[in-house]
């Protein structure tokens, strides 16, 4: 066998490590605009597969399926759990989102969602704007968050239901949902972090703010009468709650040991670095709102709003955010495992009656 065959041989496609049950993943390419994309649709058991479109360049196509693969699945996940019936998919276009990005090129992407007939519905990721969506719409209706479907920046809604999160889950821990008097340490305050300490600052909560962007802080000082730490010491400040808005993996086996409060519930995508750092949350007492469960006012707003349906469909399903992790805590301390494992149980039981029906 020569080495090519060998690389293709063991170049794990079908057992890549990030395949689960995916349904289908196309490569796309159209030479005329330099499209090179992998559609990844994981799961339609509940209905039509949504997930964004994140450009962005990948220095291996390998990573960029790898990508795919992972937070297609995430979508799933993530719909699942909101309670819509949509399934899980994810487009990655592999390009330089400053450089290579061109309206030939988002409408070329279109017309290859077009092609699958709605199998996969897009939108907004990483590296997209809206006039990119926009270029994508004039080929395909199979799209939300457009100026004609949608209800906007997704930011507000995702702050909602953040907020809708935190109050949960100090019912949960204190007994009640009243943050007045409670310190909260926000990290970050960009879109969503902002509005989730606005709606903090209202509730009564005092508030300890971080972020690199020093503007943004001022900001916060300024509206909130807020108190600023440096970032690195946002998750280890003597607080109640932390809720992370910034970056992803900033719960790890250096940061658990170190937090003081007894709520961990932010915005933030991919909180956890490993498995292992949940139960190390579990095992400390520190109760932690799962990622995907929190955050998803923004996918509640894209999947259901409508030119015409007006924001309250949106909201009601985004509050109800705050039910499914009552739901969640409930279930975890009553079966001694920790919340994401609930999570996710909950998905798969979801999809396990879906199919079964
Ligand atoms: P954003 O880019 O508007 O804000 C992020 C903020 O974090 C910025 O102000 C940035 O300066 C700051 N930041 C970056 N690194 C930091 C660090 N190390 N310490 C402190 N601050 C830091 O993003 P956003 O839309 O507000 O999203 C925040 C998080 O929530 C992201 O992880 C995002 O994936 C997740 N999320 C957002 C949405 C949404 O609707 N926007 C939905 C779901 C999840």
């Amino acid at each position: 066998m020569n080495a090519l065959h060998k690389s293709v041989h063991h170049s794990a496609v079908f057992d890549h490590p990030e395949m689960g049950d995916h349904e289908d993943i196309v490569f796309v390419q159209d030479k005329a605009t330099g499209l090179k994309a992998i559609i990844a649709v994981h799961d339609t058991t509940l209905g039509p597969a949504l997930g964004g479109c994140r450009v962005w360049p990948y220095e291996h196509p390998a990573d960029a399926l790898t990508d795919a693969l992972r937070l297609s699945r995430g979508m799933t996940y993530k719909n699942a759990l909101a309670g819509l019936d949509l399934g899980g998919g994810k487009a990655v276009i592999i390009a330089d989102p400053r450089r290579d990005k061109s309206e030939a090129l988002m409408e070329a992407f279109g017309r290859h969602v077009e092609r699958l007939s709605g199998t996969y519905i897009t939108a907004e990721d990483v590296g997209v704007s809206p006039d990119d969506m926009e270029a994508v719409a004039r080929q395909t209706d199979h799209v939300r968050g457009t100026k004609a479907t949608g209800l906007g920046d997704p930011s507000p809604y995702t702050a909602l239901g953040v907020f809708e999160g935190i109050k949960a889950s100090a019912k949960f821990v204190f007994g009640s949902s009243d943050l007045s008097g409670k310190t909260v340490s926000v990290q970050g305050l960009g879109h969503v972090g902002f509005d989730v300490a606005r709606q903090l600052h209202q509730a009564g909560a005092r508030l300890i703010v971080s972020d690199i962007h020093a503007p943004a802080v001022l900001r916060a000082i300024d509206a909130f009468g807020a108190t600023a730490v440096d970032p690195a010491e946002a998750h280890r400040v003597e607080a109640d709650i932390f809720v992370p808005c910034a970056l992803g993996a900033g719960l790890n086996a250096r940061t658990v040991p170190q937090i003081q409060a007894r709520i961990v519930a932010g915005a933030a995508n991919n909180q956890l670095q490993t498995p292992a750092d949940g139960i190390a949350l579990k095992k400390r007492g520190i109760l932690y709102a799962p990622d995907y469960a929190i955050n998803a006012g923004g996918v509640i707003s894209i999947a259901l709003a409508t030119a015409n349906s007006g924001d309250n469909v949106v909201r009601d399903k985004t509050i109800a955010i705050g039910e499914t992790l009552a739901k969640i805590f409930d279930r975890a301390a009553h079966e001694d495992t920790t919340p994401e494992h609930v999570a996710d149980t909950m998905v798969e039981e979801r999809l396990a009656k879906a199919k079964a029906a």
